[in-house]
């Protein structure tokens, strides 16, 4: 099987998006992730799973903190500049939670400490206790199959 079965496969299953932020020696780093899983509610638990080489795996060893920033539809600029996809002109203002940095207007921000991880293949799934959380009003950013999506536009499609 190759890895590009593989990742075909995965984008199947439709997700939402998330940038993951941490701060280390006062600088925040953020990283777009879709691989997130709520764990247990008593204790309030959360599954982010970063690949070996990038940058946010040592910061988040070092902070023991992180926050998910759960994007919403019109936030895909985010998620493509935390991605490295593209680069943001203008510096990203982040906002805090109990001490964790959040992007303003996400749809959920959800503030942890590193509870435990684990080191699985070429990820370390850090597992998240649950500190404090945001909510706000709004849309869903999508990714399937490599691709963006908002459920507005699907409507809009599926009605036409
Ligand atoms: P870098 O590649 O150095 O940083 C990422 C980008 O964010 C860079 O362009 C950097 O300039 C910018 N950036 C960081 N901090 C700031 C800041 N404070 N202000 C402004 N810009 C900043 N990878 C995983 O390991 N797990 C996943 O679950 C995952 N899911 C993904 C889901 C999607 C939809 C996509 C598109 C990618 C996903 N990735 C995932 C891949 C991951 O987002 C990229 O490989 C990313 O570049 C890795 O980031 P890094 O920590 O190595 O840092
Ligand atoms: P893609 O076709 O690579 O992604 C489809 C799905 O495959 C993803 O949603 C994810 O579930 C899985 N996947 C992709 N790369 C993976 C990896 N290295 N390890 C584990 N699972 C992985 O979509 P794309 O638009 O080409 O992705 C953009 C970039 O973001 C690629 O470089 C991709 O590797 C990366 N990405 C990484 C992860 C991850 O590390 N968990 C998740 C999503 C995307």
């Amino acid at each position: 099987m190759d890895n590009r079965q593989f990742r075909n496969a995965m984008g199947k299953f439709a997700t939402g998006v998330n940038v993951i932020a941490t701060e280390v020696n006062g600088e925040v780093h953020g990283m777009t992730a879709n691989a997130f899983m709520s764990v247990s509610m008593d204790p309030k638990l959360v599954i982010i799973s970063v690949k070996e080489d990038a940058q946010m795996l040592d910061r988040i060893k070092e902070s023991q903190t992180f926050a998910i920033s759960v994007l919403s539809e019109e936030q895909q600029k985010m998620s493509m500049t935390f991605a490295g996809q593209i680069d943001n002109d203008e510096p990203v203002e982040f906002e805090y939670l109990d001490g964790k940095p959040v992007l303003p207007n996400s749809l959920a921000q959800i503030a942890c400490d590193v509870s435990s991880e684990y080191v699985e293949g070429d990820h370390t799934l850090f597992v998240g206790k649950v500190t404090d959380i945001q909510l706000e009003d709004g849309q869903p950013l999508i990714f399937n199959c490599g691709r963006y999506h908002s459920l507005e536009n699907e409507k809009a499609n599926s009605a036409s």
